[in-house]
């Protein structure tokens, strides 16, 4: 198993661009966008004014363009805190992603190189359970979070469209949030290319097609999640027997390893 980081992916799509002769600009935002029939105008938070045809908003889950908007982000936020580590281990699988379904919440273990491994749980502090075999490191990092379920109320509102975070969030059980949002931005830019070769319904097209796909990935990690962190005779058994045995039948596995990698449903451009 290789797990490529965040920032590394960042970086590598910062270089793509480059090698295309886009320089991405930093410390510069978007305060206010309007549009009319013919371009979208952004105010920019150093004062100056953008304009251009169409606009993609990626700024995240508190977009400042959804509210601009003024759409609604509906769902909800469970209350209990989640953890994260980046830590070195020694005696965790250096390959394999790895998951222990303990009653309190689940603890997920993922390598990344140079034997750090990433923890990610809601349950108790992880360093003091580790699995039998296990010892902790250095610890490079650590955050905690709240996790959310929300899908914006529209995603194209005539010359612009929102994506990534800025359109749909949910928990980051099954790896998906970051790449769901390249998978908004490649329709994004089939469709957009044909919005500006003058097919005007290509916008929409964009943001029916993606709230679609985008709101059934939400809803299927919204419950596999919550299948996680219920409590009761019913979830434990679920947890203790029913997971363990299904994971031990191939074509569970296959289809596991499908959705973590985004490959459970066909990528609609039209
Ligand atoms: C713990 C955790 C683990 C995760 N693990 C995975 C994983 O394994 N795989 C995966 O695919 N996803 C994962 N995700 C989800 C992933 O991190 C997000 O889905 C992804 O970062 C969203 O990208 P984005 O560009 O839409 O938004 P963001 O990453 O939030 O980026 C938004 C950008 O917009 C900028 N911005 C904000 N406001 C403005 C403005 N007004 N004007 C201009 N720019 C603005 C911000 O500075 C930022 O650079 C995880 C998330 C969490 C919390």
């Amino acid at each position: 198993m290789t797990i490529l980081p965040q920032a590394r992916t960042e970086a590598l799509l910062t270089e793509a661009l480059a090698e295309r002769g886009v320089t991405v600009e930093r410390g510069v935002g978007v305060a206010d966008v309007d549009q009319d029939e013919t371009s979208v105008t952004a105010a920019l938070t150093d004062g100056s004014v953008a304009r251009a045809a169409i606009l993609f908003a990626a700024d995240g889950a508190h977009s400042t363009v959804r509210k601009a908007l003024d759409l609604d982000f509906p769902g909800d936020r469970w209350s209990e805190p989640w953890r994260l580590l980046d830590v070195e281990l020694d005696g965790a699988p250096p390959d394999e992603g790895w998951v222990d379904l303990r009653p309190d919440g689940p603890l997920l273990c993922l390598p990344f190189a140079g034997g750090v491994f990433r923890l990610i749980t809601f349950g108790a502090d992880p360093l003091a359970h580790l699995p039998d075999g296990w010892t902790a490191g250095k610890v490079h990092w650590t955050s905690e979070f709240r996790v959310s379920h929300r899908l914006a109320e529209r995603m194209a509102v005539g010359r612009v469209c929102l994506g990534g975070d800025a359109a749909h969030i949910h928990s980051p059980m099954g790896a998906r949030g970051m790449n769901l949002g390249v998978e908004d931005a490649f329709v994004f830019a089939a469709c957009a290319a044909d919005f500006l070769n003058g097919e005007t319904g290509r916008l929409a097209d964009y943001g029916r097609l993606r709230r679609e796909d985008d709101g059934a990935v939400v809803r299927r990690v919204k419950a596999a999640t919550d299948a996680l962190r219920r409590s009761g005779p019913l979830a434990d058994a679920v947890r203790g027997l029913l997971i363990p045995f299904a994971a031990r039948i191939p074509a569970v596995v296959d289809q596991i390893v499908r959705t973590g990698m985004g490959l459970d449903h066909p990528v609609r451009v039209r």
